[in-house]
């Protein structure tokens, strides 16, 4: 007997209209499967922002420390189911169990820090001209708000979105990607169980065409905010712009690490292996473009083809896996395909380059860690996103073109510079294209209190998380009052 996984619609959970079913699989193991969830229609989506719309004016109302009380339960409740839901995620996405752990407290953190933003404020005085009158602003929350989420995170990221919008006095509609849906389900039953009132939180699982779309374009949802691929992101900012709604798109990255010759090689090499590699390389985050001034070139190169030669791949959930396998059957043949086309364009493999096929491989989505050396900066392999386990070695001349080499993307998510020279950190900080700026740390990592979103290609330039989030989920009113 296969479970069966329902959408939650206005306090309930049912199957979709459509009747239809997608069946979940373990991208480690395609023998193990997870269950199903629904393959709904936009007619579940439309009921589920009916429902959405019919709740928004009570939870509106309510006070920020109450709707706080709601989001410190569902912490609560999430921290007590959080092995299931990190082993759930493991075996749906294939990540590794610590970090799929580290990621679900990450969310019951973000639950935490939402929850004490109930009791913060919400405004500020202003003096006016005229000295008889008050003159303040407040925040109202949009409305109903859609969250689009990708597969990557599966427990941060609708977290991240959906905590600011409920504590701001949204209401929201989840649909969370087809490839991570089992794990924001089981979030929902948290949810459920911490008694949000009825239609505050929904989710409708699905495709993005019908599903997303039906979101997108829905006359009653005043915000969307998405995590995706570029592609997908600005089909939904025109949308948005159409309906004349606020939109927020968090999108890919080409990150980049730039290794001087006065870094620390070690160091730079143990994060770039981290940064590029861990969660099989699938993070926005994640470092692929490895920039090294010719001095050190050699050398770190050597440090870093030991390193990956070190790292084990397998299933997420035996203890002694590093790395885990691609997440899908698609996102597999995407990295290999990458890895044709750089061999195409004349890059040399040094580490890596095959789908492992062997023994325990054999059911599942596994690649070799990847290592390209000469890479230059025009070929796909430095320009586009793989969002695989592939590292790209560029040769710099010196300090100043690995900032040029860095910059030369469309993207502008992440960066990271190992060196010791404070001028040179001084000038990354100032002169790189990145929404995050890294020194001497992977380019991967993000912290919940801090603003999060990219520059050029990678964003639409609105930030999430921290009190960033405020600025997205609600619209500032200026209030003048005479009395
Ligand atoms: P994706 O293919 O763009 O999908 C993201 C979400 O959009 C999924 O839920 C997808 O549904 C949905 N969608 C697809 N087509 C849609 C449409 N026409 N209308 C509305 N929704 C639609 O991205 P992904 O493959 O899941 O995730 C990988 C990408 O996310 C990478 O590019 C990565 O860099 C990016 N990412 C960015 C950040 C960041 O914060 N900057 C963080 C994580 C990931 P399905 O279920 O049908 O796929
Ligand atoms: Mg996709």
């Amino acid at each position: 007997m296969v479970d069966s996984f329902y959408n939650y619609i206005e306090g309930q959970w049912a199957s979709s209209t459509t009747d239809r079913w997608t069946k979940v699989i373990n991208p480690a193991n395609t023998d193990d499967v997870l269950g199903n969830v629904p393959a709904s229609s936009s007619k579940d989506a439309e009921k589920a922002i009916l429902a959405a719309k019919k709740a928004k004016t009570e939870w509106k109302k309510m006070s920020g420390p109450s709707r706080g009380e709601y989001l410190y339960k569902a912490a609560e409740v999430l921290d007590a189911n959080k092995e299931d839901i990190a082993r759930t995620m493991t075996r749906e996405m294939g990540k590794t169990f610590p970090e799929a752990l580290g990621e679900t407290n990450r969310g019951v953190a973000i639950l935490r820090y939402y929850a004490g933003e109930g009791m913060r404020k919400t405004g500020d005085v202003i003096p006016s001209s005229d000295k008889d009158a008050l003159m303040h602003t407040i925040r109202a929350p949009l409305g109903v708000v859609g969250v689009i989420t990708p597969w990557n995170f599966p427990v941060a990221i609708p977290i991240w979105k959906m905590a600011p919008a409920l504590i701001y006095g949204n209401t929201v509609v989840i649909k969370p990607a087809n490839g991570a849906c089992i794990t924001a389900i089981k979030i929902f039953k948290c949810l459920e169980e911490a008694g949000f009132p009825e239609g505050v939180i929904n989710l409708v699982s699905g495709s993005g065409s019908e599903v997303g779309n039906a979101i997108t374009t829905n006359e009653e949802v005043a915000g969307i905010t998405f995590t995706g691929s570029d592609t997908v992101g600005k089909q939904i900012g025109q949308e948005a712009l159409k309906r004349g709604i606020k939109y927020q798109l968090e999108m890919g990255g080409k990150n980049p690490v730039i290794v001087t010759k006065s870094a620390d090689l070690d160091l730079a090499a143990t994060a770039t292996v981290s940064g590029g590699l861990k969660s099989t390389g699938q993070k926005c985050t994640a470092t692929s473009r490895v920039i090294v001034e010719k001095d050190v070139y050699e050398e770190f190169k050597e440090k870093l083809l030991q390193k990956v030669s070190e790292i084990n791949v397998g299933d997420g959930l035996e203890e002694t896996t590093w790395m885990g396998p691609c997440a899908s059957e698609s996102q597999l043949d995407n990295v290999l395909s990458y890895i044709e086309k750089g061999v195409k364009e004349g890059a040399e493999l040094v580490a890596g380059g095959s789908r492992l096929t062997q023994g325990s491989f054999a059911k599942g989505y596994y690649v070799e860690p990847t290592v390209f050396d000469n890479v230059t900066t025009d070929m796909a392999i430095a320009q586009e996103e793989i969002f695989g386990p592939v590292l790209a070695l560029i040769k710099a001349d010196n300090f100043e073109e690995s900032i040029e080499l860095a910059n030369n993307v469309e993207f502008g998510l992440s960066a990271s510079v190992f060196t010791k020279d404070i001028q040179q950190m001084l000038d990354f900080m100032d002169d790189i294209e990145a929404g995050l700026v890294r020194v001497n740390a992977e380019s991967a990592g993000v912290e919940l209190q801090a603003p999060f979103g990219g520059m050029k290609k990678s964003s639409s330039h609105s930030r999430e998380q921290g009190e960033a989030a405020k600025e997205f989920f609600t619209s500032i009113k200026t209030v003048f009052v005479k009395g």
